[in-house]
């Protein structure tokens, strides 16, 4: 408030200081830091070949879409916290310090990179909300891959026993390819409650509907396909698999499956799983096919962030075109549609509807005294009034003008009454206009409750006789309820 002195809030004696405070917080992410780049570079060094580089690394794209989507980790104690990590894990499997180092300055040097060029992405693009969006991750894990390269083939090409440009492009495309696999899935991943909840969901959805799952099975029966056959064309037997899951799923279910079908590919090339039956013994067949898969998985990504902006685009047209914009309940043509299938559904399950009219009393003359915007603000808040007060399987449109109506599924005679009693009282509370002035205004409503089920094809005879109800609470002095 202007001219008010804040009074300075008391300290309680049993909150810690705010220095010990903002060094515990540090602390808690520091090591979260830490704990995540040690156990994932434990991870990656699993599948480290003797005296090689790991076949597939994920440690630094996971940090970089950490401190991305978390920018507040990304501070020195964090950056410290990361190196811990790296060198932790190198050191505790046995690799020498020296190469232990090189490799901890190429990887931080790689996310670094990255980390600097993220800064400059709008969060949508972090969110892989539109067409575009893969592109900047691509070009965000290019720019990475070339930091860690540099860094990596500088302090140890001669360690590799290659020359500096095979050793920068080894160890480029095997960042590329990671960074372009598993940034998505970082920048993706919801809340640990919400991904339990969204699992669930899909689980259900694929017992009701298995058919959902053909995608994921035309995958896997090309990812065997290519294992059976080998050969260099391979790693592109699943693509259209893919592109199929791109279109049937989510973006972060499409950023996970094409994570896992890169370090599949990666791995069991590695291992010799999938035989590419290259007579080459050189890196370049390597180079070519890590950098190969990194643009190979662009594609689903962009494919699925087509397809989550088109979802996007077709439910905000959906709700336009089933809400009044005003007021954003129903439009009449929605009620009438929605209100048939809750009359079809009610019938199959026994239950009988009760259907309620409301018409504002002698609204005309508010848009006369008052002007049509006062008007317009007072329909808004009136349907937000009624809005509140109903259930979630209730339907509520406004049919025309000033002019509302209500379905209510599994209701009798008195609750409807009660229910309508209870809209109308919401009505006539002190509604206030933008400018200030407050106004009151009354509602009159007609009910039609059956006592029993109505025939599934009854909306009509049981909104005209709703309509009939009102007409007589009109009649009979307005603000009230007839049934
Ligand atoms: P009654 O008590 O008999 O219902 O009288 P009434 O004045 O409410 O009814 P009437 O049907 O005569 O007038 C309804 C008015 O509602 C007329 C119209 O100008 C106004 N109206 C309809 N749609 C809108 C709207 O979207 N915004 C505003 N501000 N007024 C509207
Ligand atoms: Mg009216
Ligand atoms: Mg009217």
């Amino acid at each position: 408030m202007v001219g008010q002195q804040r009074q300075p809030i008391p300290r309680d004696p049993s909150d810690p200081v705010p220095a010990i405070a903002l060094f515990r917080r540090l602390s808690c992410q520091a090591l979260l830091v830490a704990v995540v780049v040690f156990l994932a570079s434990g991870l990656g060094i699993l599948t480290r070949p003797e005296k090689q580089l790991a076949a597939f690394w994920l440690t630094n794209a996971l940090l970089l879409g950490l401190f991305a989507r978390r920018p507040a980790l990304a501070s020195p104690a964090g950056w410290a916290a990361a190196a811990l990590g790296y060198v932790a894990a190198d050191l505790l499997t046995g690799t020498s310090l020296p190469t232990t180092v090189r490799l901890t300055a190429a990887n931080l040097a790689g996310v670094l990179a990255g980390y600097l060029v993220f800064r400059h992405i709008r969060e949508e693009d972090l969110r892989l909300q539109h067409p575009l969006s893969m592109l900047w991750v691509l070009a965000v894990s290019a720019t990475a891959a070339v930091g860690a390269s540099l860094v990596g083939s500088l302090t140890s090409h001669a360690m590799m026993r290659m020359g500096f440009l095979t050793a920068s492009g080894f160890w480029f495309s095997a960042e590329l390819v990671s960074y372009v696999a598993v940034l998505p899935v970082v920048l993706l991943a919801p809340a640990p409650g919400q991904a339990l909840r969204e699992l669930r969901d899909g689980l259900d959805r694929a017992r009701q509907r298995p058919l959902l799952l053909m995608p994921l099975v035309a995958l896997a029966l090309t990812i065997l396909l290519g294992v059976a056959i080998g050969g260099p064309g391979a790693i592109a037997f699943p693509v259209p698999a893919l592109l199929w899951c791109a279109l049937a799923y989510r973006l972060f279910t499409t950023a996970v499956i094409t994570a896992l079908l890169c370090m599949w590919t990666l791995i069991a090339i590695a291992t010799g799983l999938i035989d590419l039956q290259l007579q080459e013994t050189s890196v370049q067949p390597v180079i070519s096919l890590r950098m190969g898969m990194a643009l190979l998985a662009v594609a689903p990504l962009t494919v699925a962030s087509v397809n989550a902006m088109r979802n996007r685009l077709l439910a905000t047209l959906n709700h336009t075109a089933d809400h009044d914009a005003l007021t954003s309940a129903l439009n009449r043509r929605a009620f009438l549609r929605r209100g048939g299938d809750l009359m079809a559904h009610a019938h199959r399950h026994g239950q009988p509807v009760a259907a309620m009219m409301l018409d504002i009393d002698h609204f005309k003359s508010v848009n006369d005294r008052y002007g049509h915007a006062a008007g317009d603000t007072v329909l808004v808040t009136f349907a937000q009034r009624m809005r509140s007060h109903l259930r979630e399987d209730g339907l509520f449109g406004r049919l025309g003008g000033e002019e509302f109506a209500v379905l209510l599924p599994g209701v009798d005679a008195v609750s409807a009454i009660a229910v309508a009693e209870r809209l109308r009282e919401l009505a006539g509370e002190p509604m206030p206009l933008d400018d200030g002035r407050v106004l009151d205004i009354t509602v009159s409503v007609g009910v039609s409750a059956p006592s029993s089920p109505e025939s599934a094809d009854a909306l009509e005879r049981l909104l005209s006789q709703a309509d009939v109800a009102l007409y007589r609470a009109k009649a009979t002095g307005r603000n009230r309820v007839v049934a």
